[in-house]
């Protein structure tokens, strides 16, 4: 057995901005779980030298991208070879750069392929050069080197893949790519590809014109193309469910709404999860280290974190916060103290995660809130998502109509490093998706390693775990409701959250236990990988 995992954007730390948010950090917390245990994958993505962009908000609070040039050196080894992919008519040369990931047991090769090398024209050099960045030619190219030049260059440098996972649509041109040295074989094919969705709405998966596709992909398309992904278009996912033996969703939830968006395919699910070596910080992995001494390569001994005395959780917690509230005054001069009730919501800006709900009602928010909590917010929109952007600067609006009054900031340019220093520091963590939307969700996975609550909608992971008051708590109940109605649920749990952890520190800390005990052991991407092992690799 051995697989090959593709995925469009993988995130292993953020010195290497080839990820954008949720999916890419999925992809490198699979890739770390994968190495822990020794399963034999390895994985291909793209190298994008002008990475996903940096993020700086304007005096008007208008998100601006800026987009430094990223040299891969320092991480990455070039391979000498150079791969052709078929595109426009044209051979676009194409390098890799391979990253070895050292896990617990083994090694994971990944291999990011660069398309700006000096023997391509100047258009070509710049296919790879941004991720999710150009338009729609931009990216069934992209999708192309993932695919096509992805399948090529496994077989020089791998050879014997038992199994190519894609991870999202956008790698299903391997299928094409399979199909062509199968001699059309769809049986063949099929035994080898595994699908992974994640993206509950129709919307969010990729369909190219049958005219650009056939203009960038000319011959490679098959002559029945139609039939395998779609007649209006061509759909990624389409095509991915058609040619592989299996698919799965992200969530018990997600795999349901997918099942209804695509009937008569066998569409199962395998939760999410996350790295608990990289998520976890490093007051909580010393506690780990001395009580459940086991915890790194059997994060399921979480689950008896019970046994560590509340002070030493108390401590731990208020170490992490300390460090977070050091970065944001020392960026934003907010003058927060870890003395308050810190509250994080960060995660990429897209209208259904609905970060501006919580500012429905401001009078009812400002008597909850005042001297007693401090909000953080973040994360990046995409540079064409007009009405993510406004939500940003919705969210530094507040903060200016109401300085003073509540105690927010707006965090700047989200990243990997970020993310692990809020989902440390933070006493709760928000979530509130239009449901069904978050098809997962794994930032506040990452928060109950470190001892920190979360309140959230019941949708994608924590549908799953969430006792009401016990190891965290709900928005809503396990039905879709209006924004109205979670906004007026929202702060109802809120009200009782600041009561408890002013009033009751022992129940917070009571929670801070439930929440490490019933969702580390199950929330983490060895058991994640582990039931992709059992279910869909071979
Ligand atoms: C974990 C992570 C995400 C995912 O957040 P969700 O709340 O699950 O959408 C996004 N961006 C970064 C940088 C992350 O580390």
């Amino acid at each position: 057995m051995k697989i090959a995992y593709l995925s469009m954007e993988i995130g292993l730390n953020e010195n290497i901005p080839t990820y954008s948010g949720g999916l890419g950090v999925l992809a490198g917390d699979h890739i770390k779980s994968a190495a822990d245990l020794g399963i034999p994958l390895v994985a291909v993505s793209l190298l994008y030298k002008r990475g996903y962009f940096m993020q700086n908000i304007n005096p008007m609070g208008w998100q601006e991208e800026v987009y430094p040039y990223f040299d891969p050196r320092a991480f990455m080894e070039p391979l000498p070879m150079k791969l052709t992919v078929p595109i426009n008519g044209r051979e676009v040369k194409v390098g890799v750069w391979k990253f070895t990931y050292q896990g617990l047991k083994g090694k994971v090769p990944i291999y990011f392929l660069d398309g700006d090398l000096e023997d391509n024209t100047a258009a070509d050099r710049l296919i790879t050069q941004h991720l999710y960045g150009g338009d729609s030619h931009t990216r069934i190219c992209q999708e192309a080197i993932l695919g096509i030049g992805g399948y090529k260059a496994l077989k020089r440098l791998e050879g014997g893949i038992t199994t190519y996972h894609m991870n999202e649509g956008h790698s299903a041109f391997v299928t094409l790519a399979l199909y062509h040295d199968h001699d059309g074989d769809l049986d063949r094919v099929r035994d080898y590809c595994t699908f992974t969705t994640h993206t509950p709405v129709p919307a969010g998966h990729d369909v190219f014109d049958y005219e650009l596709a056939e203009q960038t992909l000319g011959s490679f398309l098959p002559a029945q193309i139609r039939e395998f992904a779609g007649e209006d278009g061509l759909n990624m996912t389409r095509l991915a469910l058609n040619l592989s033996r299996a698919c799965n969703g992200v969530s018990e939830l997600h795999g349901e709404v997918t099942r209804e968006m695509f009937p008569g395919y066998e569409i199962g699910h395998v939760t999410n999860g996350v790295h608990h070596l990289t998520w976890t910080g490093p007051d909580y992995a010393r506690l780990y280290d001395q009580f459940l001494p086991h915890w790194r390569k059997y994060p399921e001994v979480l689950a008896a974190s019970e046994q560590i005395p509340d002070e030493l959780i108390a401590e731990a917690e208020v170490s992490a916060k300390r460090r977070l509230i050091r970065y944001v005054n020392a960026t934003s001069n907010a003058g927060f103290t870890e003395e308050f009730l810190t509250v994080g919501f960060a995660r990429r800006a897209a209208g259904y995660k609905r970060a501006t709900l919580f500012f429905t009602d401001m009078e009812r928010l400002l008597n909850l809130t005042r001297n007693r909590v401090q909000f953080i917010f973040a994360g990046k929109a995409h540079p064409r998502d007009e009405a993510g952007k406004k939500v940003i600067q919705d969210i530094i609006r507040t903060t200016q109509t109401y300085e003073g009054r509540v105690r927010l900031v707006y965090l700047k340019n989200y990243n990997m490093w970020q993310a692990a220093l809020l989902t440390q520091g933070v006493d709760l963590w928000l979530n509130n998706p239009r449901r069904p939307r978050e098809a997962s969700g794994t930032s506040g996975m990452k928060v109950t390693f470190n001892g920190g609550i979360n309140m959230s909608v019941l949708d994608g992971w924590w549908r799953e775990i969430c006792q009401n008051r016990v190891n965290g708590w709900a928005i809503g109940d396990d039905e879709d409701t209006s924004d109205e109605e979670t906004a007026a649920d929202f702060y109802a749990v809120l009200e009782e959250a600041v009561t408890t952890y002013y009033a009751n520190r022992p129940q917070w800390i009571k929670m801070m236990k439930a929440s490490i005990a019933d969702c580390a052991p199950r929330f983490n991407t060895q058991r994640m990988v582990k039931e992709y092992l059992e279910k869909y690799y071979r």
